[in-house]
């Protein structure tokens, strides 16, 4: 499709604009306030309505939530940085995100679109060679970073609801059109599913920009082998004492904690099909002469099926507990996240191939590509299977300067014109095919 009624040079000029600014002040999952004020400013400007706030959640499924401070903090920053306070104001607490929807003038079906709009917990390259530096939107936030592409994810939702409402007399049914929060640690997907907004979806597309390192203007249409994967924190409890008075008289967290860490990477491997499981990070103790009583370590582990990512969540508890009992400790497992998998439906498949070849700056189309990692957005595709819809996850092609979550990712912004043209035409063509 082309879009004659719109300039499109205009249109991605301006979506580049959004993009940076939106790099230059990533905020992590759960503190994206100022994000999603802007994207609401955005989608208003259209006469759209825009749902957002505690209606969009539901609570005891917002998993991973960063600690009180560090709530706090970014609420401010937030509300110092915003021009919309107003908005900040009603999301506090953690309630970010939107959903917005555009009715079309003709019968249709309800089509749902997800981005993600969160970024990393990484600190930017701050140096000569990384185009987000040298040209001056290079982050503002101590370890926040877009290192993965949602900032040119939120843009692309952004476009597309322009598009959209520029050809909203040619658009049968209606387009949900999600802004999710929290993708990273696979935490935002559920909270939103679980209100049941997206049941009546016939449709549902999701995409990404990069992963794999294609030429800009190929599209895959869609994607397998999403990684199921838990992720959970383990907080081990020791003794405090004197290290060289009374050594004896103390339990070691941190020695504890070791040992369950080179174990837990020890884990045999699963016959049936590949398998990950990494410790990130590790905190323990609180002075150089005291027997350590406390180590945490942020854990996930991920599997090809669900029955292989439970085979290394058990496995790696089964080594936590055993390390704790070895060292007199005891140790509390707390659930972040997880995702499953998802197949994507071969008929939406084809329909989506069909809707590419046409879709202007898409000059390659690869029909399945593996996705190579969790995504939750498999949450929000499961749910819409479940209730009769079909779903798929798409990749955005571009190559890649350096890989998804390093401090030098940057993302080739024909991406984004590319990306809302693409979800447009979808949403416009799929009940035609
Ligand atoms: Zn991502």
């Amino acid at each position: 499709m082309t879009f004659e009624r719109i300039d499109m040079a205009a249109l991605e000029k301006d979506l580049t604009r959004i993009r940076r600014d939106l790099h230059k002040h990533p905020e992590t999952a759960w503190t994206e306030y100022r994000t999603t004020a802007l994207i609401i400013s955005e989608l208003e400007k259209l006469g759209l309505p825009v749902e957002f706030g505690p209606q969009i959640h539901v609570p005891e499924k917002m998993f991973g939530m960063p600690g009180e401070a560090q709530m706090e903090a970014c609420y401010k920053r937030a509300l110092s940085e915003s021009d919309r306070p107003d908005l900040i104001e009603k999301m506090k607490g953690g309630f970010t995100g939107c959903i917005t929807e555009i009715q079309g003038a003709l019968p249709g079906p309800t089509v749902g679109i997800r981005v993600d709009i969160d970024c990393n917990d990484v600190d930017e390259a701050m140096e000569a060679g990384h185009k987000p530096y040298d040209e001056g939107f290079a982050s503002l936030h101590e370890h926040c970073m877009h290192a993965c592409g949602h900032d040119a994810h939120t843009a692309i939702g952004i476009g597309t609801a322009r598009i959209l409402c520029a050809y909203r007399d040619k658009l049968p049914g209606k387009v949900i059109l999600v802004f999710q929060p929290g993708e990273e640690g696979l935490r935002g997907a559920a909270s939103l599913t679980a209100t049941g907004r997206f049941a009546e979806c016939d449709y549902f597309f999701g995409a990404h920009v990069g992963l794999k390192n294609l030429r800009v203007g190929t599209v895959v249409a869609s994607s397998y082998g999403f990684l199921c994967s838990t992720k959970f924190d383990a907080i081990f409890h020791g003794l405090a004492a004197h290290a060289g008075a009374a050594p004896d008289m103390g339990c070691n967290a941190i020695a504890a904690a070791s040992a369950a860490v080179v174990n837990m990477l020890a884990i045999s491997r699963h016959h049936g099909g590949s398998s990950r499981i990494n410790i990130g990070t590790f905190h323990g103790g609180t002075g150089r002469n005291v027997i350590p009583d406390r180590a945490e370590l942020a854990i996930e582990t991920r599997g090809v099926t669900g029955e292989i990512n439970d085979y290394m969540e058990k496995s790696a508890i089964r080594v936590l507990e055993g390390a704790a009992a070895m060292y007199g400790c005891t140790v509390e497992t707390r659930f972040m996240g997880s995702a499953g998998s998802v197949t994507c439906d071969e008929d939406l498949v084809d329909k989506t191939v069909k809707i590419l070849s046409e879709v202007d700056g898409v000059d390659e189309i690869i029909r399945s590509a593996d996705f190579g990692g969790g995504e939750d957005v498999t949450t929000m595709m499961r749910d819409v299977q479940e209730h009769g819809g079909q779903v798929t996850e798409m990749i955005i092609g571009m190559p890649l300067l350096a890989p998804h979550h390093n401090r030098l990712f940057d993302v080739d912004e024909r991406v984004i014109g590319i990306g809302a043209r693409v979800f447009a035409s979808l949403a416009l063509e799929v009940s035609r095919m």
